[in-house]
């Protein structure tokens, strides 16, 4: 189980893809399916685990990302 677990809000995501660009580890993606803005979101790769560096949370312009580690909010 990832120490680490990233919540995408869905519905907030403009698709800008900056998340996807700059994590590191390849952990996030585009959705396969649309969301209410029309666009692809982001979400979780199952590729690599998510190491909880903060980029995707703080590069975000539409503050849709948080980063978990196990219960406790980052
Ligand atoms: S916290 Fe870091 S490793 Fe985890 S998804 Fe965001 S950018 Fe990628
Ligand atoms: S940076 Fe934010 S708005 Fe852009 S794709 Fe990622 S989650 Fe969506």
């Amino acid at each position: 189980m990832d120490k680490f677990k990233v919540a995408i809000h869905k519905d907030r995501c403009k698709g800008c893809g900056l998340c996807i660009f700059y994590c590191p580890l390849n952990h996030l993606e585009q959705s396969d399916c649309l969301n209410k803005r029309g666009v692809k979101f982001a979400v979780e790769s199952k590729k690599n685990a998510c190491i909880g560096c903060g980029a995707c949370f703080f590069i975000c312009p539409e503050a849709c990302i948080e980063i978990y580690e196990g219960k406790k909010k980052k």
